[in-house]
């Protein structure tokens, strides 16, 4: 048997027609990029995540450069993100000139830990940036309290997080301005790259638009400097086709990881094996997570000479990238994180997965840990 890790051609024969048609409507008109595709993903997209704006942009790091940008973070500040992340959380804070704080992650659901952060806040702290792994919101209420109080601006990396709720709160609605990513094997995807930037204020939001161009305002008059960070209008209407689907795609995927929570549990293994904790809220499983004790790297390999495809996300948590070294932290500063870069394993989890495919899985990492 084989299971990818993801099978992106086995989404687009379900809506092959539907994207067929909306993009040869494109072709026809050849007006490629923003307009009027974007502006309609964008209420959509608004709508979705329960904000007021959303603004199309280039991909889901331009959403957090452009982010850092319209909060006017620059040289001389600090914000305070995770060290297990995807390297554009923190490459974007240190392109902007800022200086990245790392605060340790909970070994439970790998996002930042709210009660080690007050200990990081300096004079300098401008922003926070937590980081709603895998698809599972951060445990928002303490960190929107101290950014309250310290009045620092929060901007969610939800790229991993369309949909995930805290509390019956939509990620990317609960900070000052949410990021996400159309990066192909994101919960929502484009074909190519793409991203997203909500936000419910009315300053951000006119900011965002005009920084978006170049910070043209109007047009070759400009008063700030900033990026070609467009979004695509075949991307927006792709994303278009693909966001009605949305739900019923991640009751799918959710639907997976009961079923998978079933095998382990059956097979014995969840009690060696650590499993996603679901906390406060819907987890859009982005990614199921596995942590094993030992021996992760031959499970690996292992799974995969049984035509199983896993991935580590991710190996080198970003205080020991050598592009970091300048920020002094070393092996031993962030544990948590160390720790969780060495156990843990992403397992196929995508939506048109058999319970053939689940039930192989979890057979094949019994057999491993048997012999
Ligand atoms: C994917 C991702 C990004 C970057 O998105 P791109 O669209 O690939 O630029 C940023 N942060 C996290 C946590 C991600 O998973």
């Amino acid at each position: 048997m084989n299971v990818p890790l993801l099978d992106l051609k086995a989404q687009y024969r379900t809506i092959k027609d539907e994207v067929l048609a909306v993009t040869q409507e494109l072709y026809e008109n050849q007006r490629f990029i923003l307009g009027p595709e974007v502006e309609k993903l964008e209420e959509e997209v608004a709508r979705y995540c329960h904000t007021e704006y959303a603004v199309g942009v280039s991909s889901g790091t331009d959403a957090l450069l452009i982010s850092l940008m319209a909060a006017g973070i620059g040289p001389g500040d600090e914000v305070i993100t995770s060290p297990y992340t995807f390297f554009a959380t923190v490459g974007s804070i240190a392109r902007v000139g800022a200086t990245p704080v790392f605060v340790d992650i909970r070994e439970d659901t790998y996002n930042i830990d709210p009660q080690a952060i007050s200990d990081k806040i300096t004079e300098r702290t401008k922003a926070i940036i937590p980081v709603h792994l895998y698809g599972q919101c951060c445990d928002m209420d303490p960190i929107l309290e101290l950014a309250q109080v310290h009045d620092l601006v929060v901007i969610e990396d939800a790229a991993q997080a369309i949909g995930a709720e805290y509390k019956d709160k939509r990620a990317g609605s609960m900070g000052d301005m949410g990021c996400f990513s159309f990066f192909p094997s994101k919960n929502l995807g484009a074909f190519g790259d793409g991203g997203m930037v909500t936000t419910s204020s009315d300053i951000l939001y006119k900011k965002l638009k005009i920084l978006r161009v170049h910070g043209s305002d109007p047009k070759y008059y400009h008063k700030v400097i900033g990026g070609n960070f467009r979004l695509d209008a075949l991307q927006a209407a792709i994303l278009r086709v693909k966001l009605a689907h949305l739900d019923q795609w991640t009751t799918a995927r959710r639907s997976n990881a009961r079923r998978y929570r079933e095998l382990f549990s059956n097979e014995g293994l969840d009690t060696s094996i650590m499993l996603p904790a679901e906390k406060n809220g819907r987890h859009i499983y982005n990614q199921f997570i596995i942590a094993v004790e030992s021996r992760r790297d031959e499970l690996r390999e292992f799974l995969n000479e049984a035509g199983i495809g896993t991935e580590v996300y991710y190996p080198v948590p970003m205080h020991l990238q050598p592009c970091f070294e300048y920020l002094n932290a070393g092996k031993g500063d962030f544990a948590k994180a160390e720790a969780a870069a060495e156990k843990t394993l992403a397992l196929p989890i995508y939506s048109e997965l058999t319970d053939e495919q689940l039930a192989y899985v979890v057979r094949k990492i019994k057999t491993f840990y048997s012999s």
